[in-house]
C-alpha cells in the first residue's frame, strides 16, 4: 500500500466511526509561550482538554505535522543513527473530547491494525501503565489490562512504567496514563532466541512502538501536582512512517515510500550510494531527515533565524550541511536540491510545500552558501589553534570559541583533532558550555505560577473592536516571575478592550480603575491559547471589585493606522510587482510598520514611488472598511480573501476589507482609509534570500518626518543666506569649491618646493648623520611627501618633522635606508620614544614612522631630544 493511501485510510476509517476529519494545525507555533513547535497531534486540542474552550465536535481525527527538536521532546540526537525517529514526523491521530473512552479508544485501534491493515495480531504487543509510587501515586491501569485481556492473550500485555506509560506534553499541561501498541518486525529465527516481550521500550530498530492511546484525566500544575480534568478525554498519536514501515513490510522507515524518492535524489546530486557504509548511510538519512523539517517550517512561514524558532531550524540546517560536509564530501550547496522531490511527494498532502517551493529552495540554498564559508573560515583557525597547542590536547575554551563566535560545530572540531591524532578537552569545553546556557536560562525564563481562579469569562470576550472602554472584572490572576522584568501579574479578565499582541500588531496598553480609584497600569497584553493575558506590575488591592478598563487610545489610533496601511500596502506590492509576493511577516505598532515579503530583487526607487503612490491614492479615496467578523473560512477564500500559509484559523473567520484589498485579519483597523491621513516609505532592504523589508509610517509620524525635513531644509536655506534654489546655490558652491581645491593644490606644490629648499639648507652634520629636527605647517600627508622629497635629494638623513594640526601633535621620522642598515636606526622606536613627549604613540616601518599625540605642548622637547638621541 502505498503512504498516500495509508494516511487516507485512517482518516477514512475514524470518520467512518463519526470523528471529523480536520486539517493539520501548523508545525511552528505564535500563541504559545510554552511551547515553539508542535509536538504531538494534541497540541492544537490542548485548550479542549483544559475545559478552556468548549469544542465544536466531539471527535476528530487528523495527521498533524510534528517536530521533536526541542523541550521535553527531543529526538534530534537519534536521527538519523535509528531509522525509526524523525525530526519532523506526521501523527495520525483520533481523539474523544468528553465522549468516548478507554473502550471505543482500545477497540477500534485494534480494528484498524488488524482487521483493516491487515497486521498479523501475533506481532504486536500491548502495555498499560502499573501505577506509581512516588509522590503522584498513581493506581495501575486496571480498566486499560481488563480490556487488552479480552482482545489479546495475556502474554502480550506489559506494564509500563511512568516513563513510557504515563503521557506528558510538557512540564505542565493535560496528562494521563496510555497504553501502546509495539511491533515485532524481527525474522522468527531471531523472535525464537529472544521473545518480542523483552525487547518492547528497550530501543530495538525492529521492535518499535507505533500507536499510543492516552487516556487524558489529569492536568500537571505549576507546582507540580495533578488536579483531575472536567472531563475524561481520548488523544492518540500513530507515528506515519513508522506504520507505513509496518505495512509496506520494510525494516526501517527510510526504506517506505516515504523516504525513498528523497533518498534517491540525494544519491544522485551528492554522487553516493545508500547502503554501502554505516557513516554515509547515517549522512543520507539526516539529510533526508533534516530537509523535510527545515522546508516545512520555511513553508509555515518561519525562517531559519538567529533567535527562538528561527534558530533551531537554523541549527538542524547546518546538521545536514555539516554531515554532508564531511560524510559525502559536498562542498557546495545541494539540499536545496531536494526541495523539488519533497515538494512533489508531499505537496498533495500539504499544500503550502508546493506553493512556497520556490522561496524554501532560495532560502536554503542561501543558507547553505554562508554556512559552508564558515566550515571553511572554521577549518582555517582550527589549524592555527593546532599549531599553536602544546602537548595533544586541544583548550575546550579554544573550541569553544570556535563553536560560539564563528558557529563552527563542536563534532567537527572533535572529528578533525581525532584524525591527527589530537584530544580534545571536552571537559572544559562542556563548562564553558554550560556557563553560556545558564546565563542565557537567567536572561530569558519566566517562571509561571498557577492560575488562582476567582470567576469565569465570557464566551466572546475580546470586545476590542467597538470598545475602548469597558466595565469589567478579573476573573483569575497569576504571579509571573521574569529574569528581566522582575516580578509582574497576569491578569485575565470576563471581557477585555484590551487587544492582545498578534497578527503583526503588538498588544495594547492602558490601565484599570477600580470603583474606588485605584489605578493598575496594563503594559502589554498578549494571548496565551484562548486566554487574553494582561500584563501588570501590581495587583490591585481589591480583585473582586468592578473596574474600568482603559485602553491607551492614542496609541490603537496609530497602530491601526499603520495596520490599514500594511493591508494597502500589501496589495500595493501584489499589484505593481506582481502575485508572487506574499507576506512573509509583519510588525505594527504605533510608531511604524515593517512588512516582510517573497520578492527576488531589490525595489527600484521608481518602483518604491508607484508603491507610494499606490497607497496614498487608496487613503485619498477615502475608503470605508468592511469588516466581516464572523464568515466561514471557506466562503472567505471563495470571495478571494487573502489567507497566509502558516496561519492557524478557525473555521470561522474575520475578513477585514478596504475595496480590493480583502485579507484574513484579527488585527485593529481603521473605519476609513482616509485616517491613515498619508503613507510614506523609510527604508527597504534584504531580510534573507528571496525576502525583502520595507518599512514605512501613517498618521503623526509622517508629520513629525515631514517636519522634521521642513526644519533641516529651513537651517540649509538660512545657512545659504535664504538662497530662493537652495539646490542651485549647493551646486554653485560645490563648483566653486572644487576650483579653488584645484588652485590651492598649485600653491601647496610651489610653498612646498620652496619649503624644500630651505629646509635643506638647515640640515646639519651630527657623527656623519644629516640631521634636521624642526615644527613645520603642513599636514599628515604634507609630511610625508616633504620627507621622501627631501630623502631623494641627499643621503645619510634622518629627518624628524612635528606639526599641530587641530589641537593635536603629528611626530613623522625619515631614515635613510643607509643609516637603517649601517647603524641600526629605526624610525619606528624613534616615535615610540620621542612620543611620550606629546602623550601618544605610534609606529610605522624602520625607514618611516609617524606618531600622535594629544599634547601639542610637548613638539619642542621632542624635537630637543631628537638631536641627543642621534648624539
Ligand atoms: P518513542 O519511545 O519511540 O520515542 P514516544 O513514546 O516518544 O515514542 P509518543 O510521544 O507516544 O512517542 O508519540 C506517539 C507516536 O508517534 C509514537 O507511537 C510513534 O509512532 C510516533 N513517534 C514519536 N516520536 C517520533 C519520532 N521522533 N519520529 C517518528 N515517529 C515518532
Ligand atoms: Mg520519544
Amino acid at each position: 500500500m502505498k503512504s498516500q493511501e495509508i494516511r487516507s485510510q485512517f482518516l477514512e476509517f475514524f470518520k467512518s466511526k463519526s470523528h471529523t476529519i480536520v486539517p493539520s494545525a501548523p508545525m511552528v507555533i505564535k500563541d504559545d509561550p510554552t511551547l515553539m513547535f508542535t509536538n504531538a497531534g494534541m497540541n492544537q486540542f490542548k485548550e479542549y482538554f483544559l475545559g478552556n474552550t468548549v469544542p465544536k465536535f466531539s471527535r476528530a481525527t487528523d495527521t498533524q505535522k510534528c517536530l521533536r527538536v526541542s523541550g521535553k521532546h527531543n529526538d534530534l540526537e537519534e536521527v538519523g543513527m535509528d531509522t525509526y525517529h524523525h525530526t519532523m514526523f506526521e501523527m495520525l491521530g483520533n481523539w474523544s473530547f468528553g465522549d468516548y473512552f478507554k473502550t471505543e479508544a482500545i477497540h477500534w485501534a485494534w480494528e484498524l491494525l488488524t482487521e483493516v491493515f491487515k497486521i498479523d495480531k501475533d506481532i504486536l504487543y500491548v502495555s498499560v501503565f502499573e501505577g506509581s509510587t512516588d509522590s503522584d501515586k498513581l493506581g495501575m491501569d486496571q480498566e486499560a489490562y481488563d480490556l487488552w485481556k479480552k482482545i489479546v492473550p495475556e502474554n502480550k500485555i506489559i506494564f509500563g512504567n511512568k516513563k513510557d506509560n504515563f503521557w506528558e506534553m510538557g512540564d505542565q499541561g493535560p496528562c494521563g496514563p496510555s497504553s501502546e501498541i509495539h511491533v515485532d518486525l524481527r525474522t522468527e529465527e531471531e523472535k525464537a532466541k529472544i521473545s518480542g516481550r523483552d525487547l518492547v521500550n528497550a530501543d530495538h530498530p525492529q521492535v518499535v512502538e507505533i500507536w499510543n492511546l492516552v487516556f487524558m484525566e489529569y492536568n500537571r500544575k505549576a507546582d507540580g501536582s495533578l488536579e483531575k480534568l472536567p472531563a475524561q478525554h481520548v488523544d492518540t498519536g500513530m507515528g506515519f512512517e513508522r506504520l507505513c514501515m509496518v505495512l509496506q513490510d520494510k525494516k526501517s522507515n527510510y526504506d517506505t515510500d516515504v523516504f525513498t524518492p528523497l533518498i534517491s535524489q540525494i544519491e544522485k546530486v551528492t554522487n553516493s550510494k545508500y547502503g554501502v557504509s554505516e557513516k554515509t548511510d547515517i549522512a543520507i538519512r539526516v539529510i533526508a531527515d533534516h530537509v523535510r523539517a527545515v522546508a516545512f517550517s520555511i513553508a509555515d512561514g518561519q525562517l531559519p533565524s538567529n533567535t527562538g524558532a528561527g534558530y533551531v531550524i537554523r541549527r538542524i540546517l547546518r546538521r545536514a550541511i555539516r554531515y554532508g560536509f564531511t560524510f559525502l564530501d559536498t562542498k557546495e550547496p545541494f539540499i536545496y536540491k531536494l526541495v523539488a522531490t519533497l515538494s512533489q511527494q508531499m505537496g498533495e498532502a500539504f499544500p503550502e510545500l508546493k506553493a512556497q517551493q520556490n522561496l524554501c529552495e532560495n532560502v536554503i540554498k542561501e543558507e547553505e552558501q554562508s554556512f559552508l564559508r564558515t566550515l571553511d573560515q572554521g577549518l582555517v583557525l582550527l589549524e592555527n589553534i593546532i599549531e599553536k597547542a602544546q602537548g595533544n590536547t586541544i583548550s575546550g575554551q579554544k573550541a569553544f570559541e570556535l563553536y560560539d563566535t564563528f558557529g563552527f560545530p563542536i563534532d567537527l572540531t572533535a572529528l578533525i583533532l581525532r584524525e591527527r591524532g589530537l584530544d580534545l578537552n571536552e571537559k572544559e569545553f562542556n563548562a564553558e558550555l554550560q556557563q553560556q546556557k545558564d546565563r542565557s536560562r537567567a536572561a530569558s525564563v519566566i517562571t509561571a505560577g498557577d492560575w488562582q481562579v476567582i470567576g469565569e469569562e465570557e464566551a466572546e470576550n475580546f470586545i476590542g473592536y467597538d470598545h475602548l472602554e469597558a466595565a469589567v472584572k478579573i476573573t483569575r490572576y497569576r504571579k509571573v516571575e521574569g529574569k528581566k522584568e522582575g516580578e509582574m501579574y497576569q491578569l485575565v479578565l470576563d471581557k477585555t478592550p484590551f487587544y492582545p499582541e498578534g497578527g503583526g500588531q503588538v498588544g495594547d496598553k492602558g490601565v484599570l480603575i477600580s470603583e474606588s480609584g485605584e489605578k493598575i497600569k496594563i503594559l502589554n497584553t498578549k494571548k496565551e491559547n484562548n486566554l487574553i493575558i494582561h500584563f501588570s506590575k501590581t495587583l490591585p488591592q481589591d480583585l473582586s471589585v468592578a473596574f474600568k478598563a482603559v485602553v491607551n487610545a492614542d496609541k490603537r489610533k496609530q497602530t491601526q493606522a499603520n495596520h490599514s496601511a500594511t493591508h494597502l500596502l500589501h496589495q500595493a506590492l501584489r499589484s505593481i510587482l506582481g502575485t508572487h509576493v506574499e507576506q512573509k511577516g509583519s510588525m505594527v505598532n504605533s510608531e511604524y510598520l515593517r512588512f516582510d515579503f517573497s520578492h527576488f530583487s531589490k525595489l527600484t526607487s521608481e518602483e518604491l514611488n508607484q508603491v507610494e503612490a499606490f497607497v496614498n491614492t487608496k487613503i485619498g479615496d477615502q475608503i470605508a472598511i468592511n469588516e466581516q467578523r464572523s464568515l466561514a473560512f471557506q466562503d472567505a477564500l471563495d470571495q478571494g480573501v487573502m489567507a497566509l500559509f502558516g496561519e492557524k484559523y478557525g473555521d470561522k473567520v474575520r475578513a477585514i476589507q478596504f475595496g480590493d484589498s480583502k485579507e484574513l485579519c484579527g488585527g485593529t483597523h481603521v473605519k476609513n482609509t482616509g485616517e491613515i491621513w498619508y503613507f510614506k516609505i523609510v527604508s527597504e532592504g534584504a531580510v534573507a534570500a528571496g525576502i525583502r523589508r520595507i518599512e514605512a509610517i501613517t498618521g503623526d509620524a509622517v508629520k513629525a518626518f515631514f517636519d522634521d525635513q521642513i526644519t533641516t531644509l529651513d537651517a540649509v536655506k538660512a545657512e545659504l543666506k535664504n538662497a530662493k534654489d537652495p539646490v542651485r546655490s549647493i551646486q554653485n558652491l560645490q563648483d566653486e569649491n572644487a576650483g579653488l581645491k584645484k588652485q590651492l593644490e598649485i600653491l601647496l606644490k610651489d610653498k612646498a618646493k620652496n619649503l624644500k629648499e630651505e629646509l635643506k639648507a638647515e640640515i646639519t652634520s651630527i657623527n656623519g648623520i644629516q640631521f634636521l629636527a624642526k615644527k613645520v605647517d603642513l599636514d599628515a600627508g604634507g609630511l610625508k611627501d616633504l620627507s621622501f622629497q627631501l630623502g631623494e635629494t641627499a643621503d645619510n638623513l634622518f629627518l624628524l618633522f612635528a606639526t599641530e594640526q587641530e589641537g593635536k601633535a603629528i611626530l613623522s621620522c625619515y631614515i635613510s635606508k643607509e643609516l637603517v642598515a649601517n647603524k641600526d636606526l629605526n624610525a619606528g622606536k624613534v616615535v615610540r620614544e620621542l612620543g611620550k613627549y606629546i602623550q601618544g604613540g605610534g609606529g610605522g616601518q624602520a625607514f618611516y614612522a609617524t606618531a600622535g599625540g594629544k599634547n601639542p605642548g610637548g613638539i619642542e622637547e621632542a624635537l630637543e631630544n631628537a638631536k641627543q638621541y642621534i648624539q
